[in-house]
């Protein structure tokens, strides 16, 4: 949040929900696919899903230029601290998307190489189960995502 926090309450509020309906037409999704989930991803981004409608269809190929992180697949214990690393690279506000079993909790590698769950290095806003999960799971993700950057309230919480 910037400018909003130095206005008076009443404009801040509204500087915000501004900020927020913009925020959330135009969502730039990090290029990170980590393994099967990724294929998903992919073409989610497709004529067929079409999330050019939800102003997401450019995939920005560094962190600095993304504000959504999607976890497509399972993370090795060596990948965690990339990832870590490429998510604090992201500037605020920023968001993540847990696709897929593997992402959530590991899925079917219950094993001393997988991280079980990326919420374990990560803030995580939305979990998708499914393996893989179907590009409409992701999509619902989505449009819940964009409800809660709507929703978002400024650096005090106002809404
Ligand atoms: S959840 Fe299934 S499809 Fe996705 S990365 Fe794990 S094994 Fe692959």
């Amino acid at each position: 949040m910037g400018i909003e926090a130095k206005l008076p309450s009443g404009l801040g509020i509204w500087v915000t929900k501004l900020a927020n309906w913009g925020r959330q037409g135009a969502v730039y999704p990090l290029t990170a696919g980590l393994a099967c989930c990724a294929i998903e991803m992919m073409s989610m981004s497709m004529g067929r899903y079409d999330i050019s409608r939800f102003g997401m269809e450019a995939f920005r190929a560094t962190p600095r230029q993304a504000d959504l992180l999607i976890v497509s697949g399972r993370v090795s214990k060596k990948m965690a601290p990339v990832l870590k690393r490429l998510y604090d690279q992201m500037p605020e506000p920023k968001w993540v998307i847990a696709m897929g079993d593997c992402a959530s909790c590991g899925g079917v590698f219950n094993n001393y190489a997988i991280l079980q769950g990326v919420d374990k290095i990560l803030p995580v806003d939305f979990f998708v189960p499914g393996c893989p999960p179907r590009p409409e799971a992701l999509l619902d993700a989505i449009v819940k995502l964009r409800q809660k950057i709507r929703d978002e309230g400024d650096i005090n919480g106002r809404i």
